[in-house]
């Protein structure tokens, strides 16, 4: 592998030459100095892989350079070359973190040998501090998988970092979008209080300087780094005037700002290897993901819970109307019963002969309470069609329209209707049930009655159509316009709502046709155009031949 900087350093500018023509030889990147005082000067400035550096040098001694130069990074390689007068400093070297040395004076083959040594346990050190990064991530996974509380991961990932960095205080920002401002989620080593609600805006330029420093940027209160005085406030309450700052991006959102500082702790200022600096731009990426996911969660799991409740609720008010409505419909139910039963009486002149006078309103009593009754009976249809699991029994409907075109008699007569019916004798039975199968066939004739003038005709027919049963009910009353004849049958939808002063109804006589129909697997169909009559068509699919006794009397 090449391509690694390398500095030489040494008194001797023939031997820098030569080891800088071998060096590029191999293809790597190296620079040359001949003083201690310029090998420490170019170590400060830019980042090397490699010294190469003579032990006696008149200004700054070899071994001060090697000091230096792994005080500022710990990763760096070194080797040290020595004469036989200061062969005993070599194990001083060694003994300080050096990897190698060679001895004056020394060959090509040596020189390439020492130095494909020493970079080549440069590598393995390099794999084993990758293999360091694996456990971090490996804890910041595991958090993600388990932890569901966005403050609790942003703690728990913060510790697994300052500790994997050595850092003794640590902060978590994340991004406040809505006011571009960075708000602290977690702290590490500082009194809570000092810096729980410390915010710090601008977060969208902090975060494009942190970006542009690539990997992390450290900021100090003195250079403030490209970013201005944003930070000036948190380092007065923190106390700490140096601060590691790693971006938090999942590479599509920016999620918040990492700050570590651990300065003190070895007595070295914060500088970071090529190794710190890969491993907390992987862990930065981790982190954001593990973040923005833990916050989507949290919000998916609010909706849902919002979701479910409203549900509940929303479930309970259905019960409690149900229950309500049906509580309504039967108090009704018996006392209007209970007044039809002596209208009927006293209109048929049962109970005494009535005077002429008070036939007509005895009449109207009757009528009208019928009407109430269809209502209610409608009403709690509707409402059992809803809640209650559907009865699936052989019905016959020849009996059950029978019965109804017998019931409607007198209604149709007094309105000045004729009302025919015909029934013919081979249809099947339909599996249903037979109390909802009367509400649907007194509807479509009670509406066909209602809204047929005197003088007109009502035709009931029931027979076979493709293997269905078919009901028809036609009338030569005032019709339906074509755009009103989808609505009609929705809940509460009249054509005109002043029929309904004249006829009475509240427009859900047709939405329980089509209802309970449709529970039936059949559907309702209209024919009409105004003044032309109607005729409404009613299919149902025949029971299977076995399907047992009929039921068919309402
Ligand atoms: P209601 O009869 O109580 O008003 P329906 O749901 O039974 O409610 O009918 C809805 C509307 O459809 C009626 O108000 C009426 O305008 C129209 N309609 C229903 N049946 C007929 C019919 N046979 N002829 C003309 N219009 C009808």
């Amino acid at each position: 592998m090449a391509g690694e900087r390398v500095l030489v350093a040494d008194d001797e500018s023939r031997i820098v030459e030569l080891c800088l023509q071998l060096l590029s030889e191999q293809g790597y990147q190296a620079q040359g100095v001949t003083s201690g005082q310029e090998a420490i000067a170019r170590l400060e400035a830019e980042p090397f892989d490699l010294l190469v550096v003579d032990i006696k040098m008149p200004d700054v001694d070899g071994l001060m350079v090697l000091r230096r130069a792994l005080a500022l990074d710990p990763n760096l390689t070194t080797v040290v070359i020595t004469g036989y007068a200061t062969m005993g400093r070599v194990i001083d070297a060694l003994n300080s973190g050096a990897r190698g040395f060679l001895l004056k004076p020394f060959g090509m083959e040596e020189f390439d040998a020492a130095i494909e040594a020493a970079l080549a346990q440069r590598q393995k050190e390099q794999e084993r501090l990758l293999l360091r990064a694996q456990l971090p991530i490996l804890v910041i996974s595991q958090a993600l998988m388990t932890e569901a509380d966005v403050a609790e991961l942003s703690r728990r990932l913060l510790e697994v970092v300052a500790r994997q960095m050595d850092a003794a205080k640590a902060l978590l920002f994340l991004v406040d979008v809505s006011t571009d401002e960075l708000y602290v989620a977690a702290t590490l080593g500082l009194p809570e209080e000092s810096v729980a609600d410390a915010r710090v805006s601008g977060a969208e330029r902090i975060f494009a300087q942190t970006l542009q420093a690539q990997q992390v940027l450290v900021w100090d209160a003195k250079t403030r780094s490209g970013l201005g005085t944003d930070l000036l406030p948190l380092a007065a309450k923190t106390d700490i005037d140096r601060w590691v700052l790693i971006p938090l991006s999942t590479g599509k959102k920016d999620i918040g700002i990492l700050s570590l500082s651990h300065a003190s702790g070895r007595g070295r200022p914060v500088i970071l290897s090529d190794s710190d600096l890969n491993l907390l731009s992987i862990m930065g990426r981790q982190i954001a993901i593990a973040l923005e996911n833990t916050r989507m969660y949290a919000m998916e799991q609010r909706g849902r819970t919002e979701l479910a409740r409203a549900l509940e609720q929303q479930q309970e008010l259905d019960r409690l109307k149900n229950q309500f409505i049906q509580n309504v419909s039967h108090e009704l139910r018996t006392p209007l019963a209970m007044i039809l039963g002596y209208a009927e009486l006293l209109a048929s002149g049962d109970l005494g002969q009535v005077k002429a006078e008070q036939q007509a309103p005895l009449d109207i009593i009757v009528q009208r309470s019928y009407l109430l009754r269809d209502l209610i009976e409608n009403i709690t249809a509707i409402l059992e069609n809803e809640i209650r699991e559907p009865i699936r029994e052989p019905v016959h409907l020849p009996d059950l329209v029978q019965a109804a075109l017998t019931d409607f008699e007198v209604l149709a007569s007094q309105a000045g209707l004729a009302l025919n019916g015909r029934v013919g004798a081979e249809v099947p039975d339909v599996l249903g049930d037979a109390e909802h199968l009367r509400r649907v066939v007194d509807n479509l004739i009670g509406n066909a009655i209602k809204f047929t003038p005197a003088g007109g005709m009502v035709d009931v027919r029931l027979g076979r159509a493709n293997g269905d049963v078919m009901l028809e009910v036609t009338d030569t009353g005032i019709g339906v316009a074509a755009e009103h004849q989808g609505r009609i049958f929705e809940r509460f939808y009249q054509v005109d709502g002043t029929t309904r002063r004249t006829h009475g109804g509240c427009g859900l006589g047709l939405a329980l046709v089509r209802e309970i129909i449709g529970r039936h697997g059949g559907s309702v169909t209209l024919k009409s155009a105004p003044g032309q009559g109607s005729t409404f068509v009613v299919l149902l699919p025949a029971a299977p031949a076995s399907a047992g006794p009929n039921k068919g009397k309402p």
